[in-house]
């Protein structure tokens, strides 16, 4: 049984990876800013529109929207699916290597520290005047 459900819950965990990525690049663009994290809902810093659920895929909405916001074609930047992927990866690559558990736990303690990384880093870059991680 729990063989059998192995790949299932990977798969889950290596997504759930996938949408840390998201709320990391999230609170890389917010934090330094000062930013709430909860609202307003995601938006393009260029022309206000609020993100769909193409735009707020993991990787693929980067992919998909050949990194540009579909209304006013402002780059969105290779950082944010970057972040993504990484931490996707992070999960499923500690599930491959350490099993299930204690993998599971090891790939989600990466990602956040990868995660505190990321945040730390974009707000010495907002703070040298670079506005955004996401270009
Ligand atoms: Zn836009």
């Amino acid at each position: 049984m729990i063989a059998e459900a192995a790949p299932f819950i990977t798969a889950y965990l290596a997504m759930a990876g996938l949408m840390l990525g998201s709320f990391i690049n999230l609170a890389a663009d917010r934090l330094p800013r000062g930013e709430s994290l909860v609202t307003p809902r995601s938006h393009c810093r260029t022309c206000g529109r609020t993100l769909n659920i193409v735009d707020l895929l993991p990787v693929l909405g980067y992919v998909l929207r050949r990194g540009r916001c579909a209304t006013c074609r402002a780059t969105i930047g290779t950082s944010a699916p970057l972040v993504e992927a990484v931490s996707g990866g992070v999960v499923a690559g500690a599930i491959f290597w350490q099993g299930l558990w204690p993998g599971a736990l090891t790939g989600l303690s990466l990602v956040a520290v990868f995660g505190a990384l990321v945040v730390a880093i974009a707000t010495t870059r907002y703070r040298q005047g670079v506005r955004s991680l996401r270009g």
